[in-house]
């Protein structure tokens, strides 16, 4: 499938990385690289950043397909990085420009943080004038200089601090959270062991995004971002007492994360070694300092890292081909979960507001600058981290909560029981948890949770409460109509997957018959096979994905010593999310899910695709099949087939990765996701408690808005038969994820 160029200006496009590394870039090299490829251009990259540009020669050099081979799962940049002084001056740029006119490029995809992209816009606003000053000291004909009257910059931000206006994440920011919370789990678990305090410095210059959602990922119990500097005078007396009244109430480890750029209201910098001394005054404990440095920065970029930035790379060279003389350059960003682009330079712009707003010490502007999402986490934080609750009036109602799984387990549930219980009971409420899902409701497994009966659960896999796929019935029904009364509950939050949203229907449904299910009710979406309506993301599924991926490369590495062929089978039952985006990460050639099924024509072809590419030297093949994709053609079947007819050119392999994919602890994203989702759920059920008719809904995040739905919608909104949303938006990815992993056409290898 090839993208159609109607531009009949641009031939070539070429990419370079600058200014800091971040885990992603190289997805979007080879994205930048085979989009280009596939629309007919010619693609280069420029190695070493706008230092390479500067020095020409070998530094700007033609990339075929087989150069996008082998990078997705690397870290840093597989094209360098550099920081160019000459590409400060207008003869660095000259001499840059006349290395492009040579190579007859004028199309560049820039990716780097805002130093990079405001270089890159300054290069274009020059490039008439620099071309018109190569012409005039003969360095370039007039002939060369017509065919290139403008240039055309797209810029891609690449940065573990996801400090850039204009997309929700940067590229390397999931990536390095990733790290981060691996760290700061492991720092735990040894601070819970001898019951000590360490102080954590993350990176984040002037950005406290890391630093922010590494504490609410982990649960610790104090942060410092240079946003957001302490508010009260004699902070580490407040910090100290936090700490002090957490370990009487049984917290173990104490952990305050520190940004790098932290600083008091006065602008005066806040470092690991004060944290560290102060507690240690205050405390009379011994306090253990680790700064993670860099670290962050490296390793093997995460799923998201590397499903975004192949996106973003695709969306860049679209971006290209439809330019003219008068667009300006534009950034290609992720909102709200879905590709946008934004003039460059107001982002840039914005991004300065938020630095000019800190230095001015307006730091409410600073953090309203960062967005909402930003505002409200620290909020959350707050309040999770406190040691005990606040104390409530007396004579305030107090209501009485429910929270319950159902379905498979998820990596996540936990951190959602944990915020969901902490917020109702910070807010004087009494929460209930239901052990083993709907049978244990129906049985009377119901426990009080307090404050710390939750503590540790932010991090934890698996799910605390036990869950399993019963869905209530007959006599099921009259017996939890039975404990409801018997516990008053006044409000009921399911976390779980499609088996919660069934249970939910029901009892919703069962209303007229049994009284007792009058109350408001809220699924919250937690299931790795994300099938789930109303919502873009299920808690879970960033999970699996990571581990699917990480599975699939140790797969991939296995086999460079022999020429294979690997059949990977996935979860997702009827669902290809896991299937498509575990391809699209990891460049499977091809992915088999149920949407699209699976035909003899599918594989004969992707059968000659592979013996094709094997004949040319290809020592390795990839195949994602989703569990159910075809009951017939399955696992065994496409290897056997492809086994007998692949002849002497490869062996074919199965993988069935299995539970793997439903463990581990969950990823960042989950952990945030599902903080987020708690948080709503409660407010709407402390909300709809007070309602006379109680609403049934159900949560998702929608293009990154939360939106409540009412479980009257679902049957509308789903296909029971396959149990899956009717609307899937990743199905739009497919076209983008086919294009990328592509057998190479034969004149671009
Ligand atoms: P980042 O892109 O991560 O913000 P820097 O600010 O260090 O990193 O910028 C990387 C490179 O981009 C610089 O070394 C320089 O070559 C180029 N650059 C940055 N700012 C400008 C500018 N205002 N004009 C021209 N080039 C710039």
């Amino acid at each position: 499938m090839a993208i159609l160029n109607r531009n009949d200006k641009i031939k070539s496009v070429a990419i370079l990385t600058s200014g800091g590394d971040a885990p992603g870039m190289n997805a979007a090299v080879r994205s930048v690289v085979r989009t280009a490829l596939d629309a007919g251009l010619t693609a280069y990259a420029i190695k070493e950043g706008y230092q390479g540009m500067v020095d020409g020669g070998d530094f700007i050099v033609p990339m075929g397909w087989q150069a996008g081979g082998g990078i997705l799962q690397q870290g840093g940049t597989v094209i360098g990085t550099a920081r160019c002084k000459q590409f400060r001056t207008r003869a660095g740029r000259l001499q840059a420009a006349c290395n492009l006119v040579r190579r007859d490029i004028d199309s560049l995809v820039v990716i780097g943080g805002d130093g990079s992209l405001t270089g890159a816009n300054l290069f274009r606003a020059e490039w008439p004038g620099l071309l018109a000053e190569l012409r005039e000291q003969g360095r370039l004909t007039q002939e060369a200089v017509d065919r290139h009257p403008w240039l055309t910059i797209t810029g891609l931000v690449g940065s573990i601090d996801n400090d850039m206006a204009g997309t929700d994440m940067t590229i390397g920011a999931d990536t390095a959270l990733h790290r981060l919370t691996e760290a700061v789990d492991a720092i735990s678990s040894t601070a819970a062991s001898h019951q000590r305090a360490f102080v954590v410095e993350v990176m984040g210059r002037h950005c406290g995004y890391l630093a922010l959602m590494g504490a609410l990922a982990t649960g610790a119990d104090w942060v410092l971002i240079p946003e957001s500097p302490p508010d009260v005078e004699n902070w580490e007396d407040t910090m100290c007492n936090l700490l002090r009244a957490g370990r009487a109430a049984g917290r173990r480890d104490s952990i305050v994360i520190v940004a790098e750029g932290a600083t008091d209201r006065a602008g005066k910098p806040i470092s690991s070694a004060y944290v560290k001394a102060a507690i240690e005054q205050r405390l009379q404990e011994d306090v253990r300092v680790t700064v993670l440095g860099h670290m962050q920065r490296g390793g093997s970029p995460s799923a998201f890292d590397r499903t975004m930035s192949s996106q973003l790379g695709y969306a860049a060279v679209q971006e290209i081909l439809s330019a003219s003389a008068e667009s300006e350059s534009y950034l290609i960003g992720v909102k709200n979960n879905r590709i946008t682009h934004s003039p460059l330079m107001d982002c840039v712009a914005q991004t300065k507001a938020v630095g000019r707003a800190m230095a001015a010490k307006d730091f409410a502007k600073a953090v309203e600058l960062r967005g909402q999402s930003f505002s409200h986490s620290f909020r959350i934080f707050r309040t999770l981290a406190r040691a005990l609750p606040h104390k409530i009036p007396p004579g305030r109602r107090r209501l009485r909560l429910a929270i319950i799984h159902a379905g498979g387990p998820a990596p996540g549930m936990n951190t959602a029981v944990r915020v969901a219980a902490r917020l109702s009971v910070d807010k004087g409420h009494l929460v209930w948890g239901i052990r083993n899902g709907f049978q244990g409701f129906a049985a009377g497994q119901i426990e009080e949770l307090g404050w710390m009966s939750v503590a540790g659960w932010a991090t934890r896999g698996g799910a605390e409460l036990g869950t399993n796929r019963k869905v209530p019935r007959g006599s099921d029904l009259y017996a939890i109509a039975r404990n409801i009364e018997k516990h008053q509950i006044d409000g009921l939050l399911i976390i779980g997957g499609w088996a919660g949203y069934q249970a939910a229907y029901r009892m919703y449904s069962e209303r007229g018959n049994f009284p007792a299910f009058n109350m408001p009710i809220v699924c919250l979406p937690a299931s790795i096979n994300n099938n789930l309506p109303g919502s873009d993301l299920s808690i879970g599924a960033d999970t699996a994905l990571n581990s699917i991926v990480q599975a699939v490369d140790k797969i991939k590495q296995s086999a460079v010593a022999s020429r294979r062929v690997f059949v990977v089978e996935v979860m997702g039952r009827h669902c290809g999310y896991l299937a498509l985006m575990s391809g699209f990460a990891t460049g499977a050639e091809r992915v088999y899910m149920h949407e699209e099924g699976i035909t003899l024509k599918d594989m004969q072809q992707d059968l000659d695709d592979l013996m094709t590419g094997f004949r040319r030297g290809k020592r390795l093949g990839l195949i994602i099949r989703g569990e159910r994709a075809n009951d017939i053609y399955d696992t065994n079947f496409i290897c056997k087939l492809f086994e007998e007819e692949g002849g002497d050119l490869f062996e074919v392999r199965q993988a069935i990765l299995g539970h793997l994919q439903q463990g581990g602890d969950p990823s960042p994203f989950d952990r945030i996701q599902a903080t987020r989702l708690a948080a709503e759920c409660i407010d709407l059920l402390l909300r709809e408690a007070e309602n006379p008719t109680p609403n049934a809904s159900f949560i998702g995040l929608e293009e990154g808005q939360v939106k409540f739905h009412d479980l009257q919608d679902m049957p509308r909104m789903v296909d029971e038969e396959f149990q899956r949303p009717r609307k899937q938006w990743w199905m739009d990815l497919r076209p983008v994820a086919r294009i990328l992993a592509q057998p190479a056409p034969t004149s671009t290898c």
